[in-house]
């Protein structure tokens, strides 16, 4: 793995749905080598203010335009900030982290499941898996091929934090919706359509989730229950990002772990849930 620190530029940064932000960014090391579910720490200001700087997952790479995006929500006086820089500046990055995704080796069908912000890392795992499948990378029999499926499961709280789901629907995705509030689609959790879901799933179903830690919790004990493997991305608070100060350990049956170095994503029968 290639880690760099670069001064990305910034391409443009734009307030999507209230609070959440598409911050383009000019990095073409990045965009090259980064992975599903992998992360940038970015200095949030041009110098040490705020000192510490804060992780954000990849959400999605064009490698031919040298561009890496990241979509997030303002929740603090870091993302306040990040909200305030403007296209033409610069912004240091290091990336990219951490360990992502683990593609399955065997096509099948693949449930995502994003709560809020969680889905930031999950439409770059669906590209890279649709794009596996249109490419006929997976070598399978034209029966088994049907069986292929990418399921996008989104919860958010209304209709408004909803990101738009035409381009997941144009690359073939199958998408379904849940907000607390019934504003669109399933009124409830988004665990409430994983578990319909699972009544649909077909042998070689696997699931990969990223949201609070509540959700992912549900999931884990969805996916133990009916023994689908399962991938969570967490995202912890931490600080240094490169495994040194330990601040973001998480426990796990192999002990504590990492979520900079050892994560951020973890088959979920692995971690224990407080
Ligand atoms: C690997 C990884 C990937 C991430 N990817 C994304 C992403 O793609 N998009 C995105 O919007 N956010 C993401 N986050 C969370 C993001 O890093 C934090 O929201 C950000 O650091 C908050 O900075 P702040 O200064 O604005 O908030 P602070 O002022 O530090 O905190 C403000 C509030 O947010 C809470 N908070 C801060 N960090 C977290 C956290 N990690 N989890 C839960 N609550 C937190 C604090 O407890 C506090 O209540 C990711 C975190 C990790 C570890």
């Amino acid at each position: 793995m290639s880690v760099v620190q670069k001064q990305g530029k910034i391409l443009s940064n734009l307030e999507v749905a209230p609070s959440i932000f598409l911050l383009n960014l000019g990095l073409p090391q990045v965009a090259e080598t980064a992975q599903p579910g992998q992360f940038v720490h970015l200095r949030i200001g041009p110098l040490s203010d705020p000192l510490l700087r804060r992780p954000f997952s990849i959400h999605r790479t064009k490698p031919e335009e040298a561009k890496v995006s990241i979509l997030y929500q303002v929740v603090g006086r870091g993302t306040k900030l990040l909200s305030q820089r403007c296209s033409g500046e610069k912004l240091d990055c290091l990336g990219p982290l951490g360990r992502g995704f683990a593609i399955p080796k065997v096509a099948g069908q693949f449930i995502l499941v994003a709560g809020g912000i969680g889905i930031a890392p999950l439409i770059f795992l669906a590209e890279t898996l649709l794009r596996k499948m249109g490419n006929g990378k997976w070598e399978v029999e034209k029966e088994k091929r049907k069986k292929m499926e990418v399921v996008f499961l989104m919860g958010a709280a209304s209709t408004e934090y909803i990101l738009p789901e035409s381009e997941l629907l144009s690359w073939g995705a199958a998408v379904e919706v849940a907000t607390d509030d019934g504003s669109k689609g399933h009124r409830g959790p988004v665990t409430d359509l994983l578990t319909r879901q699972m009544d649909r799933s077909v042998a070689s179903c696997h699931i990969f989730a990223c949201g609070p830690e509540g959700m992912l919790k549900e999931v884990a004990q969805i996916a133990g229950q009916q023994k689908i493997p399962c991938q969570i991305c967490l995202e912890q608070r931490m600080a240094c990002g490169v495994g040194a100060c330990l601040g973001c350990v998480v426990k796990t049956r192999s002990g504590y772990r990492r979520v900079c170095v050892d994560g951020p994503v973890f088959p979920a029968g692995e971690v224990i849930f407080e």
